[in-house]
């Protein structure tokens, strides 16, 4: 089968599970993103997350993530919900069931049918937990381009999409990168209340409110007090006011729609959640990735300001 033939076959079967898009890229060395990974970690950008500081040879390198690796397939599914923010604010992104468990299922999936349909060969799937660049190869192949905001924005469809990708030894034909279409608008800049994107397409991730009620376990400091915005896990507010995100679209995945629960939390709710409670409630969600001392932490936080 020629290349392009197994481009095609991949990303039907990729469309056929779920996925929105798909595109393709040749695994090679990442050299410029490498270089802007090594002065953002010089920057200290990355606060407490330190996993980012290790494996870096892996990061900028798919090949030294699995032997034998030549094509990177990147993957976008929409996480999109258009329900309003409720009080206390939760991302978009974590209104639904834990993605992590869902995508990795549904990636397994894929990679069967692959085999089924192609025969055998070897796959690594990444769905947040392996060091790779996943903003890089969604962009690399085709899929969107990274915006000021610093997320991967496909024209047409808005930012709402979880990234994944299935590092192979089977040799597709790649996809072309796109252009940028940020131009001269600064909306997601102007609008973050911390400062978190004062330099364009660069994270600070000590100021950003997602990294403060999700990935920091100690208390947040105090100067954030005033600019939390009643985000109490994750933070939307540079991709709300995207102009792109106009055309976000509801996502057909049942398993990231609404939950029942969160429909019908009120704040008081919020206030006298017991922590068996919570892991009943929660047992499937994503919140549970900042467990019950940090929502309740959190929740004290933004409700004494
Ligand atoms: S998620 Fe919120 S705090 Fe973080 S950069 Fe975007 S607007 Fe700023
Ligand atoms: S808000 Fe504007 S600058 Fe920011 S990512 Fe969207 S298009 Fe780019």
């Amino acid at each position: 089968m020629d290349a392009r033939t197994l481009s095609t076959k991949l990303k039907s079967i990729a469309y056929r599970m779920g996925a929105s898009h798909c595109g393709i890229s040749n695994a090679e060395q990442l050299s410029a993103e490498a270089l802007r990974l090594e002065q953002w970690l010089k920057k200290g950008h990355q606060g407490s997350m330190h996993y980012m500081e290790r494996n870096f040879d892996v990061r900028i390198d798919p090949r030294k993530l699995m032997d034998g690796a030549k094509t990177v397939i990147s993957m976008l599914f929409n996480y999109y919900t258009p329900e309003p923010y409720a009080y206390p604010k939760i991302s978009r992104y974590a209104r639904g069931d834990d993605y992590h468990e869902y995508l990795r299922q549904t990636l397994s999936k894929i990679v069967e049918l692959w085999k089924l349909e192609i025969g055998n060969f070897q796959g690594r799937i990444c769905v947040d937990s392996a060091p790779i660049m996943e903003k890089a190869w969604a962009q690399r192949s085709g899929l969107g381009w990274m915006g000021k905001n610093t997320n991967i924005i496909r024209k047409g469809y808005g930012s709402y999409f979880f990234l994944t990708e299935i590092v192979t030894d089977l040799l597709a034909a790649p996809d072309a990168a796109g252009p940028d279409f940020c131009g001269s608008c600064t909306a997601c800049i102007d609008a973050c209340p911390t400062g978190a994107l004062d330099e364009a397409y660069t994270l600070d991730a000590h100021k950003c409110i997602s990294y403060l009620t999700i990935e920091l376990r100690d208390s947040i400091p105090k100067e954030f007090q005033s600019k939390m915005e009643g985000w109490m896990f994750g933070c939307d507010i540079c991709q709300e006011v995207c102009p792109w995100n106009r055309f976000s679209k509801t996502t057909p995945i049942s398993a990231f729609q609404m939950s029942e629960p969160l429909l019908n939390m009120k704040i008081e709710d919020w206030m006298a959640l017991t922590e068996s409670t919570f892991k009943v409630i929660f047992k499937k969600s994503a919140l549970k990735r900042a467990k019950y001392s940090g929502i309740i932490k959190n929740l004290k936080f933004i409700s004494s300001a």
